[in-house]
């Protein structure tokens, strides 16, 4: 038995046979081609890109069927490969020069691009490198006249394992026989695990050298809530996981149960349950899951997968639909948050030693007022068409906030200028995810409107811990006493001010730490849509008063690892 921790993509517990897939290679012979057979070779060649083209849109359909437009879109960057100019005009004319047969000189052309792109110190464009290999084999496959033995003629339920999934193949994994997947490398922000939520299926990525240890047919358990994978579980382990992944079953009925109602604790007191979202067409799902709002827009994912900005009119647009369909329900609108583990070649954001500690978010942000008053803008006329509010990331201190609102001004001005209608009264907030803005929390409370506070930063910030690095990952606590501590200060200092405060970290949505943060006085959770109908039945299985002294015992002991044990204890006697 072999225990592996990666990185959490898509929740959820699943046990199966592992399905290796690697990656396609094809053999593909050096033919020398006569002179009179180069016009049938260049139509061979045009013939495989039209069968390619027609391929990825059919997918692209698909796509947009099964999971949403927002998925669909990424296959555009497929089809642009497709249409490169130069690219074509290569393979012909090498073609005509070498004389040798056109899958060789393809295959050669695109080894030539892939090395080139892949070089490139851009985050935007090393991804099209990915695009380009997909596609090229796409191409390929076509040339040899091969059929694709995609992910999709998978008979049994079975677990995907993976160096990467490209997202040609996590998208052919839209089939009932797909348990979860696992890959070597990979982030959370990949395309792979995007996908894997709207698939609703577990994912554990970044488990570096997963493909060596693994052998297609060994059993593996996949806990896609933890990072955790299992390979060849001993009987004690795989009998425990099937208890949980049953009691996971019922547990889940029970939950769904209250889904629609209140998260209001035995004694009366009723905090908020909100979702995050990444994209507009999350609402459906956010609705379903009985979420009372959502609590974090990520826009920063709007400006992916393109080589040019979102105009206003096209963030207006998105935002006002996700008003209207939320209505009268809040939206929190985070302003841009790049940087950091996110980049957009768009804005050329040069290579950082740190850029975790780098040019991120508002610091991005203001200093580019071009870039960020369009963003406010489209905020602000979407504001007229529900119960919109903003709110700035990676605040450290009053100084930014004050130049933030300062821009929203001037924002509002324009639009005054323009005639164009906003709500002026729109509620501004501050994320507090940097240790700074937590222990001045009381300053920026008095300008703010509200807070809601960026666990997954501020854990990394506080406790040094690279959130996305897998070798420090048993030092990323939630439960640390410190992030208890720096939690209840910026709870305290918000209330102090009167203003409510929220969690937008997937710490809101850790069950085990629910009755803690409850009994510290949070005001509003917000967490992934999957999970809200978990802590709805949580926090309605509890009195306030209850919690409050769970929180308190809490905040006395020493350890991480003895709030969680002490914490999972108090869950198991409340939710049974
Ligand atoms: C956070 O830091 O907790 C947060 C919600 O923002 P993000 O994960 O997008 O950095
Ligand atoms: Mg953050």
């Amino acid at each position: 038995m072999i225990e592996l921790k990666g990185i959490a993509a898509a929740g959820g517990i699943s046990i199966g046979p592992a399905h290796k897939v690697g990656s396609e290679e094809f053999v593909i012979l050096r033919e020398v081609v006569a002179w009179e057979d180069i016009p049938a070779q260049i139509q061979l060649f045009e013939e495989a890109l039209i069968k390619t083209r027609r391929e990825i849109i059919e997918l692209q359909k698909r796509i947009s069927l099964d999971m949403g437009q927002e998925e669909a879109q990424i296959f555009d960057a497929h089809l642009l490969v497709l249409e490169d100019r130069m690219l074509i005009e290569e393979v012909i004319s090498r073609l005509k020069k070498e004389q040798l047969n056109v899958a060789y000189i393809f295959s050669e052309v695109l080894k030539k691009y892939i090395s080139v792109f892949s070089k490139i110190e851009d985050e935007y464009l090393k991804e099209r490198a990915a695009d380009i290999n997909d596609v090229g084999k796409r191409i390929l496959r076509n040339l040899l006249g091969r059929e694709k033995k995609g992910l999709g003629d998978v008979k049994e339920k079975v677990i995907i394992v993976a160096h990467d999934l490209s997202p040609s193949d996590t998208a052919a994994m839209h089939t009932k026989n797909v348990a979860a997947f696992v890959t070597n490398i990979g982030g959370k922000t990949s395309h792979t695990a995007i996908m894997a939520k709207s698939l609703e299926i577990p994912a554990v990525v970044g488990l570096e050298g997963i493909t060596v240890k693994v052998n297609s047919g060994d059993i593996l358990i996949v806990d896609g809530s933890m990072g955790i994978v299992i390979i060849n579980p001993d009987e004690e382990t795989l009998k425990d996981y099937q208890g949980r992944l049953e009691k996971l079953k019922g547990i889940a009925e029970k939950f769904l149960l209250v889904k629609d109602l209140a998260a209001v604790t035995t004694d009366g007191r009723e905090v908020m349950i909100n979702a995050n979202i990444e994209f507009p067409d999350e609402v459906p799902s956010v609705k379903l899951h009985g979420s009372e709002g959502i609590g974090l827009y990520r826009t920063e994912f709007f400006y992916m997968n393109r080589s040019d900005s979102p105009s206003e009119d096209e963030h207006y647009h998105a935002y006002k639909y996700v008003a209207e369909e939320m209505s009268p329900h809040p939206v929190i609108i985070r302003t841009l948050d790049i940087g950091g583990d996110k980049f957009l070649s768009q804005f050329r954001i040069p290579h950082e030693m740190q850029p975790f500690l780098g040019w991120r978010a508002i610091r991005f942000c203001l200093a580019r007022p071009d870039i960020f008053k369009l963003q406010l803008r489209a905020i602000l006329r979407a504001s007229v068409h529900g119960n919109l509010k903003l709110m700035y990331p990676m605040i450290s201190g009053i100084e930014e906030l004050q130049q933030a609102n300062r821009l929203l001004s001037e924002a509002k001005e324009e639009l005054t200028h323009k005639g164009l209608k906003f709500n002026d009264k729109i509620q501004v907030g501050v994320m507090i995810e940097v240790p700074s803005a937590a222990m001045t929390a009381d300053i920026l409370a008095k300008e703010a409107d509200f807070f809601s506070i960026g666990t997954n930063d501020l854990i990394q910030y506080s406790l040094a811990v690279d959130r996305a690095n897998e070798k420090v990952a048993y030092l990323y606590e939630p439960a640390h006493p410190a992030v208890l501590r720096l939690v209840k200060s910026i709870i305290d200092a918000a209330h102090q001010a009167k203003i409510k405060v929220a969690m937008c970290g997937e710490m809101a949505g850790d069950p085990s730490l629910a009755l803690i943060l409850l009994g510290l006085g949070l005001d509003e959770f917000s967490m992934p849509p999957q999970v809200i109908p978990e802590l709805k039945y949580i926090i309605r299985a509890v009195g306030f008063k209850a919690a409050q002294k769970i929180a308190n015992e809490a905040m006395k002991l020493s350890t991480g690892g003895q709030v969680e044990e002490f914490a999972q204890g108090k869950l198991a006697e409340i939710v049974k």
